[in-house]
């Protein structure tokens, strides 16, 4: 058991500069500090688009734009069809708000995208 006059070791994966801030912090500071790591972990996940290809599909290219998400994929069907992959399609991949506060993902179909892009 480490006494508590012990400054407890920084986890490991804390970079250099913030466990030296953290180390220099006051209590209050410290509070603060937590609160706002919070906020902004929060903030971060909300940014995460769900960009995960489903079954049969094929992610091509993801690129990020002001307001919304580039994202061409590739479509498989189910065994048998001759014309497969097909596409690759474009979308516009949006974040509606919700009044529930839970942000809704919102694929807009664009078209179909030349195979080698650009
Ligand atoms: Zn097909």
């Amino acid at each position: 058991m480490p006494s508590s006059t012990e400054e407890p070791t920084p986890p490991e994966g804390l970079p250099d500069r913030l466990a030296a801030e953290l180390g220099e912090a006051s209590p209050e500071e410290l509070r603060t500090a937590i609160v706002h790591a919070r906020e902004l972990l929060r903030f971060q996940e909300e940014r995460e688009l769900p960009i995960e290809p489903e079954p049969g599909e094929d992610v091509v290219r993801v690129i990020e734009h002001e307001g919304y998400t580039e994202v061409v994929k590739r479509h498989r069907c189910e065994e048998g069809c001759e014309e497969c992959p097909h596409g690759p399609y474009l979308y516009h991949v949006t974040e509606e708000p919700q009044p529930d506060g839970e942000p809704k993902v919102h694929w807009s179909f664009i078209g179909e995208v030349n195979a080698d892009g650009d």
